[in-house]
């Protein structure tokens, strides 16, 4: 999976994202569904699997599971005053998502996750510069 910088993205693209995270912070998040089974997320409009272009729109779970995370001390720039914290992949079912892991402490330590563990997800904000971008929460935290 490629970190795509989103100054690379057309304005379009930015939307696209935009748009799809404002249906995830009003509790409406959606994956793209090929007719085959295949889930993306937007701003792609062609399946990766097998380059559909018939992408519908389907209900995403608010929990999903950890699949794979690393914690990230020394981020870059971008991220500079988030660090501590963990990058996960966390698996919902038709689709994966990638974000940052939040224990909502503030106590500096990096958020205790493991692969296997239930996570909630949901829209915050990047402490460095206030971008909006997917968070994971462990589930049974508020
Ligand atoms: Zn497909």
């Amino acid at each position: 999976m490629s970190d795509a910088d989103p100054a690379d993205a057309s304005p379009a693209t930015d939307r696209d994202y935009a748009e799809w995270l404002d249906a995830f912070a009003d509790g409406g998040g959606f994956a793209l569904v090929c007719p085959d089974g295949h889930g993306s997320l937007p701003p792609r409009r062609v399946c990766a699997e097998c380059g559909s272009t018939d992408l519908s729109r389907e209900p995403l779970d608010e929990m999903g599971t950890v699949e794979t995370y690393s914690v990230v001390h020394v981020p870059s720039p971008r991220f500079a005053d988030d660090a501590p914290y963990a990058t996960a992949v966390v698996d919902f079912g038709p689709t994966r998502l990638t974000g940052i892991v939040r224990d909502g402490g503030a106590d500096g330590d990096a958020p205790a996750v493991e692969i296997g563990d239930a996570v909630a997800v949901d829209v915050g904000e990047r402490v460095t510069d206030g971008e909006r971008l997917v968070v994971f929460r462990p589930a049974g935290e508020s």
